[in-house]
């Protein structure tokens, strides 16, 4: 079928690669980028949301939050966005409506995972009533919908320790029942393995196996704690892995086994994370590290290469949220989710493109962005929103987070 275009952009001489893939990311977190260098994850995570209930953000708020992380991703060449959302201050359904307006504006492709638990944590946070969250996570559904095609939605249970074994079943049924993922953080502190462990009485991916929650809608973050047959089971239920290596290094976390993943048989995606548990919201970065971060610890038979690495960041990525049908590489029959790079040193001289592309690259090259055959980015300028505005709005969110800080560092 032939389609006549409105518009022809000359790519001579410059580089067209699918969108790029980040299949687990936070975006409110841009606000406490590079804050709380703490020296565990849980004092990282406890200051992080204590930051975030305090700062209490307006669904305004939350809008201007997501365009900017929308609007860096964009400039750092990625088309498929999976927001893990929710706010520690509380959720209401404006609040699921303003990050979906993030995705519809900027123009960025949008998975919006709702991320839920019911079970206290040791921080004090209490028990929630799992039927409270069933008929909210209808409203979200429902709201997702009015959106455009480009805007999916998702269940993400923060993590199976925090969750009812009874809201992760019905998070299944759900996916289930509506043709969608469920996305968790599985493994990430070594202390997350050893609290599931303690509270089964066995290793978290085996007593996910035993409830029924194991299927191929499933994607799991992180998966750095796991033993051997762990790995064995997610393969066998072709549950897939979304590594990030940028939040894992930072966070002191660990080393995925990724290699060993590979070889195995099983699907990785790459997730930019959130910049306040990570660095930039990049996959070219992510890419990378990827490659370099086995090589610190491991012999070369478990060592990540920049094929594999691109194949994480794009296909693998679209197959961790079930939308490799429509992206994550270039063929007829998908969507026009496309990233045009122009010349520059990464590519000087240009020996062999993915490496060069995965080792070398770090997104200023990014030059055009389309996604649904659209430009949401041409000569190096955003097209879909004005982006000076979504600054202005951050800086002012930054002026109350500042007070937020200083309050926070005083207790
Ligand atoms: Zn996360």
């Amino acid at each position: 079928m032939s389609v006549a275009a409105d518009q022809v952009v000359d790519c001579g001489s410059k580089i067209v690669i699918p969108g790029l893939v980040s299949a687990h990311s936070h975006l409110t977190g841009i606000f406490q980028r590079c804050v709380w260098d703490e020296s565990s994850f849980e004092a990282w995570a406890s200051r992080s949301s204590s930051a975030e209930y305090r700062l209490n953000p307006s669904p305004e708020e939350i809008y201007s939050l997501h365009c900017a992380a929308c609007i860096e991703f964009i400039r750092n060449g990625v088309t498929t966005v999976l927001n893990m959302f929710t706010l520690r201050s509380g959720l209401h359904i404006g609040m699921v409506e303003a990050a979906c307006r993030a995705f519809a504006d900027t123009g960025v492709r949008g998975v919006l995972a709702l991320m839920i638990r019911d079970q206290p944590s040791r921080s004090g946070r209490r028990a929630d009533d799992p039927e409270r969250w069933m008929s909210f996570i209808e409203a979200a559904a429902d709201c997702v919908a009015q959106f455009d095609s480009r805007i999916d939605f998702m269940l993400a249970p923060a993590a199976p320790q925090w969750c009812s074994d009874r809201l992760l079943m019905y998070c299944r049924n759900f996916a289930e029942s509506h043709s969608t993922g469920i996305h968790t953080h599985v493994a990430e502190a070594k202390t997350h393995a050893e609290t599931a462990r303690d509270l089964y009485g066995m290793p978290i991916i085996r007593h996910l196996e035993k409830i029924g929650f194991l299927t191929p809608r499933v994607s799991v973050a992180h998966a750095i704690w796991l033993d051997e047959e762990e790995i064995d089971l997610l393969r066998q239920y072709e549950v897939k892995i979304v590594h990030n290596p940028a939040a894992n290094m930072k966070l002191g976390s660990g080393i995925a086994q990724i290699k060993k993943m590979l070889r195995k048989g099983l699907t990785v995606g790459l997730g930019a994370d959130s910049v306040n548990a990570a660095t930039v919201y990049s996959i070219f970065e992510q890419m990378k590290l990827s490659v370099l971060l086995p090589r610190v610890r491991w012999q070369a038979d478990d060592w990540v290469f920049p094929l594999e690495a691109f194949e994480m960041g794009t296909v693998g990525g679209a197959k961790a949220l079930l939308l490799d049908h429509l992206v994550g590489s270039i063929e007829e029959g998908k969507k026009a989710d496309l990233v045009i790079l122009k010349p520059s040193p990464a590519f000087l001289p240009m020996n062999e493109l993915i490496s060069q592309l995965v080792l070398c690259e770090n997104g200023s090259s990014v030059d055009g962005v389309f996604v649904d055959g659209k430009p949401v980015l041409l000569n190096g300028r955003i097209l879909t929103i004005e982006e000076h505005d979504i600054q202005l709005a951050v800086s002012t969110v930054s002026e109350r987070f500042r007070q937020v800080r200083n309050e926070l560092l005083r207790t």
